[in-house]
């Protein structure tokens, strides 16, 4: 697939913040409906070229991050990805961030919460995931993640529709009212075999902790294994709270056909 020559319409900015226009809404809804049989390189690659520098990704190096981090060093390794460094990942979490530049070159950014975690927990009177999650990581996600988003135009994202119920409405292509930028799923409708067959096929480093039970690792605190027969990837998260989204990825496109 090659990528289209019709001339883009203007792409908004976050600072700017504006609504986008119904041409640039039209034109997402065209690429996302042209993409839906692209590969995810083919993805990505369109996303790299209308974008430019304007594209970013943030990344829990989540398998599907790190495939992403794969693609990207093949067909523009100059894209800036950034972690939300919570304070609270596991260490083979970080650990992994230095095998992905090891095997691709590319750094990572860690984006850190204003406030350390001892900071944080003495402002709270303890640990404010025990008590107040959302609240939790509102301000140590959400606050980053608009910081790492701060004058781009587009994000990557690892979703895959088959995650959970909530993500099986992602678009490849849409507008992310929430963050005032175009988010772009490469992954969207790849299941997980067809990310976990490429990893293997390809020796891309990936978190061990998938090996040992965790099939979506976060932080720590708020992360459990998975009992046999647990079909959710994401059951481990939040385990036993109803919470299942960190506020990142709930889906609140428009302008592409949800
Ligand atoms: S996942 Fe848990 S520890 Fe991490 S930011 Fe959210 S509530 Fe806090």
């Amino acid at each position: 697939m090659s990528p289209t020559t019709a001339t883009p319409a203007a792409t908004p900015t976050v600072e700017n913040a504006q609504q986008p226009s119904v041409e640039f809404l039209a034109e997402l809804a065209e690429h996302s409906a042209r993409l839906e049989s692209a590969t995810p390189d083919e993805i990505v690659a369109w996303g790299a070229e209308r974008f430019g520098n304007g594209l970013t990704m943030a990344t829990a190096f989540g398998p599907e991050g790190c495939l992403i981090l794969s693609i990207l060093a093949q067909v523009s390794p100059e894209t800036y990805v950034f972690n939300l460094d919570t304070g609270y990942q596991f260490q083979a979490t970080l650990d992994l961030r230095d095998r992905i530049a090891e095997r691709y070159g590319i750094e990572v950014e860690m984006l850190k919460p204003e406030l350390s975690v001892p900071e944080y927990e003495a402002l709270h009177g303890g640990a404010l995931y025990k008590s107040n999650p959302n609240q939790c990581c509102f301000d140590r996600k959400i606050r980053v993640l608009h910081r790492g988003l701060a004058g781009r135009t587009a994000w990557m994202s690892g979703i895959r529709r088959d995650q959970s119920a909530d993500r099986a409405q992602a678009a490849i292509v849409g507008w992310d009212k929430k963050f005032n930028l175009v988010k772009i799923s490469p992954l969207a409708n790849s299941t997980k075999k067809d990310v976990w067959t490429r990893i293997v096929k390809e020796n891309v480093p990936y978190n061990p902790m998938h090996d040992q039970g965790y099939p979506s690792i976060g932080c720590w605190p708020c992360t459990q294994a998975v009992m046999d027969g647990e079909t959710d990837e994401r059951a481990g998260r939040w385990s036993g709270t109803g919470k299942t989204e960190c506020g990142l990825h709930s889906v609140e496109q428009q302008g592409s056909g949800i």
